[in-house]
């Protein structure tokens, strides 16, 4: 599996892909894909909740980064599909 580093969506940091939590976009809904292997464009936040919260705060950041217009869902309704995921 790739160690490419990515860039964090909220803090622009540069980690290991370890240290992200991957999204990608289903049915134009944003979810955190935990395996890594969705299909598609995803786009990498740090494992924090400021990042999922600045990141989900830049208006237009996922549109952007995924090259398709996508609906950016509750910060909370995220974080809460990142905490559940990572078992936080
Ligand atoms: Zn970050």
């Amino acid at each position: 599996m790739s160690k490419a580093p990515r860039t964090c969506l909220g803090c622009r940091a540069v980690k290991d892909k370890g240290a992200l939590v991957r999204f990608t976009v289903c049915n134009e809904k944003i979810l955190p894909d935990f395996k890594g292997c969705a299909p598609g464009r995803g786009v990498y936040i740090c494992r924090d909740e400021g990042c999922v919260r600045e990141a989900l705060n830049k208006k237009g950041a996922f549109s952007k980064a995924l090259r398709t217009k996508v609906a950016v869902p509750l910060a909370d309704e995220v974080w809460a599909a990142v905490r559940a995921g990572l078992k936080l």
